[in-house]
């Protein structure tokens, strides 16, 4: 039982299980069922906490397609698009992300969709794009490998400014690590905006945050006040903190949202947000997990963004916390 509910758990395979572990499996997988169905009846109604506290709850898509399948009313709006799926085999071009952004913006309507610029890189390598490197997780990653091949950035940045005028757009960057990056990577968007409007191009310049998942940023949040709004990637920022991977199961036990230092430093860029009236939201998976849900508004969150699929259950975790 103890190495069924640790595969569970942790994503790992069991070979010729024991029938003790089958009949482990079958019972969970049951227990879950029965879990989700109670959390369907949690998906229409607004998050709010037994306290009474309400949390906004947007979900997490790539493709556009995935849209299709959720009702705009069971959530606040989209908190992070990410978008290296269009950056499969070819890099894509512009009329292509942009015809993928609208698409979403439209379908939100009047609810903010906050669209991330390509991560490749780390565990999301491109070919033609990403580099050959020792450790990519300390490479050339995110908004590090956009400023280094800024012909391919560019095409993104005019695609998003174009598809502004559709929706309420907000673009984030990801891994940011220094805040002379967030200073580059909108210093590209005010001279493509500027290039759009002297073309006649219908445009808009969205509000621009950044991805709180380099220690760097969740230990000094006061050196990114420019930002519009932070949004804690806590699966980068989980593996950055505690040295452990977020793709090795043999560090998976080291690899938790829960432990006192992360949760330390989520809760300090919670306080700093509120403060400096900055929005602070999660979107990284621990959102979705109803076993870190309790500490994530315990640190302070009131702003959670999670997998479609995990949007119900989440609901149903908010509704048991006591904050
Ligand atoms: C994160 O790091 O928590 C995050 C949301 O981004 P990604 O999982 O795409 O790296
Ligand atoms: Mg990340």
């Amino acid at each position: 039982h103890g190495h069924a509910a640790r595969a569970r758990q942790h994503g790992g395979i069991v070979l010729s299980p024991s029938k003790a572990q089958i009949a482990a499996f079958r019972q969970s997988s049951s227990s879950f069922r029965a879990r989700r169905d109670r959390a369907g009846t949690f998906l229409a109604r607004p998050a709010v906490t037994k306290a009474g506290t309400a949390v906004r709850m947007q979900v997490n898509i790539a493709d556009p397609s995935e849209v299709d399948g959720i009702d705009i009313a069971t959530c606040d709006g989209v908190g992070l698009m990410r978008t290296e799926f269009l950056f499969g085999k070819t890099l894509p071009d512009e009329g292509t992300q942009y015809r993928a952004y609208r698409k979403v913006l439209e379908w939100a309507g009047e609810k903010p969709v906050t669209i991330r610029t390509v991560d490749a890189g780390g565990d999301k390598p491109v070919p033609g794009f990403t580099v050959e490197e020792s450790n990519p997780f300390l490479g050339l990653r995110g908004i590090r490998l956009s400023l280094a091949r800024p012909e391919v950035f560019r095409v993104q940045i005019r695609a998003l400014l174009r598809a502004a005028v559709h929706g309420n757009l907000k673009v984030m960057f990801p891994m940011i690590a220094i805040v002379e990056e967030y200073r580059q990577a909108a210093a590209m968007f005010a001279e493509e905006q500027t290039a759009l409007a002297a073309r006649g191009i219908a445009n808009k310049m969205p509000p621009l945050g950044i991805m709180v998942e380099v220690p760097s940023v969740a230990i000094v949040p006061e050196a990114f006040t420019e930002a519009a709004f932070f949004s804690i990637g806590s699966n980068d920022l989980t593996q950055y903190v505690m040295a452990a991977a977020r793709d090795d199961a043999a560090v998976a036990h080291l690899n938790s949202v829960r432990h006192p230092a992360v949760l330390r430093l989520i809760a300090a860029v919670t306080a700093f947000g509120q403060r400096e009236k900055i929005p602070v939201s999660l979107c990284g998976d621990a959102g979705g997990d109803p076993a870190s849900i309790p500490s994530l508004l315990k640190a302070g969150l009131r702003d959670l963004s999670v997998a479609p699929a995990q949007l119900a259950m989440a609901k149903a975790a908010i509704a048991d916390v006591s904050v």
